[in-house]
């Protein structure tokens, strides 16, 4: 029988943690570098122009009421997101292959999609592994572990180059039983900020071909890790070009600063060529999930990004203040990287400018960042991560002297 007494404590979530820690430590040196989210030059959280002019309109609607969504969300949202996402040529969304679901952001899009193929994956037994890269967000083991589905990881980041370990991942997804689930950061990957090149995607698309394995992407970054929409999406359209049957977890916390308004969307994309009914089926079911888990989802978030993703000129100005992060994030890179190799501290620090998007892997070690946090006020996770943003042009060179110090 269940009795509350036997439930044991469970560990604080890291992250969380070190934000309360962060808050409470009362130095005027402090310096946030652990939560994803973009900071503008004075550390500020930023509310978009764009998001703001969005918000006006909303305000302004009379017609604007608080009734529920629909199961599947706001469909000029998700009609939208899903053109985004896939280019609005894409030869899935022409063939009417696409099931799209808005989420409660791109947590809740990854939920969706493991509880959907943890019970409907054609590999059901034994259940199918979810292959996650190493080092990969958190988040994915317990997401994936909680619908009943074991994980594996498969080789990502090397220690040697701070880059990929393309061979060591190709080889692990070639040995991983056919049908897996491998899931794939589809640009910014977080938390090494280490992506692969066009063409090593395509030796990964090869060997998920080859193995009939199941790709899930998730895309969390997309316009913020390289500034433009449809870099950032290249790998997803080349696997549906290709033909596969995928899904994907689409965020738009960070791209639109929307992070407390949980706005984000599940799509499945069938492969061509199935009977015209297989859609409609793989919707129905989703909508039973959808339903039991949130009911339906929040609506502010979706009605912002909506108006702005359906809108020409807002759209415009938003690519504009996707530049000025994924710009400032750049600079950031840059001047870190540079005071480091002025002061010539040990190692190399060319990473730091190759890696892309919101964070970057220092290859600091544990020891390393506890004595940054307890002697220098400079919080970041325990695995050397910091988060790009939190570096401003006041913290900058505090924290490059920090950094110097430690590692010599
Ligand atoms: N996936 C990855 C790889 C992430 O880094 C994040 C956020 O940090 C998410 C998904 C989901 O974030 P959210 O639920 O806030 O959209």
């Amino acid at each position: 029988i269940f009795t509350a007494v036997n439930v044991p404590q469970a560990p604080e979530d890291p992250l969380f943690g070190l934000m309360a820690a962060y808050r409470k430590d009362p130095s005027d040196k402090k310096v946030d570098l652990g939560i994803g989210a973009y900071r503008d030059d004075n550390a500020k959280p930023w509310i978009l122009p764009v998001v703001r002019k969005a918000d006006d309109i909303l305000k302004n609607d009379p017609e604007l009421n608080h009734e529920y969504l629909p199961i599947a969300g706001l469909p000029q949202y998700t009609s939208a997101a899903q053109k985004l996402i896939l280019g609005a040529d894409s030869p899935a969304i022409k063939d009417n292959r696409v099931a799209s679901f808005q989420t409660i952001s791109g947590t809740g899009a990854v939920h969706l999609g493991a509880l959907f193929l943890a019970k409907f994956h054609p590999h059901q037994q034994p259940r199918p592994t979810v292959y996650l890269s190493d080092p990969t967000w958190a988040n994915h083991n317990q997401i994936f572990t909680n619908v009943g589905l074991s994980i594996a990881k498969y080789p990502y980041f090397s220690r040697e180059t701070k880059g990929l370990d393309i061979e060591g991942m190709v080889s692990a997804l070639n040995n991983a039983p056919a049908g897996s689930i491998i899931v794939l950061h589809a640009c910014a990957h977080n938390p090494t900020g280490v992506d692969p090149s066009p063409d090593q995607w395509k030796r990964i698309a090869e060997v998920v071909r080859a193995k009939n394995h199941f790709p899930f992407f998730d895309c969390a970054y997309q316009g913020f890790a390289s500034g433009d929409l449809a870099r950032d999406a290249w790998a997803i359209r080349y696997f549906v070009e290709q033909g596969f049957e995928t899904c994907i977890a689409q965020s738009f916390a960070k791209n639109f600063g929307l992070y407390g308004e949980r706005a984000g969307a599940y799509h499945f994309v069938s492969p061509p060529n199935q009977p015209d009914n297989s859609i409609q089926h793989i919707a129905s079911q989703l909508a039973i999930l959808q339903r039991s888990e949130i009911s339906n989802p929040p609506a502010y978030g979706s009605r912002i990004a909506s108006i702005i993703l359906n809108d020409p000129k807002l759209f415009s100005e938003w690519e504009e203040d996707l530049r000025t992060m994924s710009g400032r994030i750049a600079e950031m890179r840059k001047g870190l990287r540079s005071r480091l190799e002025a002061r010539q501290t040990p190692g190399s620090w060319e990473h730091i400018t190759s890696q892309i998007g919101m964070f970057s892997f220092t290859g600091l070690s544990e020891k390393q960042v506890q004595i940054l946090r307890e002697k220098w006020h400079i919080y970041m996770t325990k695995n050397g991560r910091i988060s790009m943003a939190g570096l401003n042009s006041h913290n900058i060179d505090y924290v490059a002297e920090a950094i110097d110090s430690v590692v010599r």
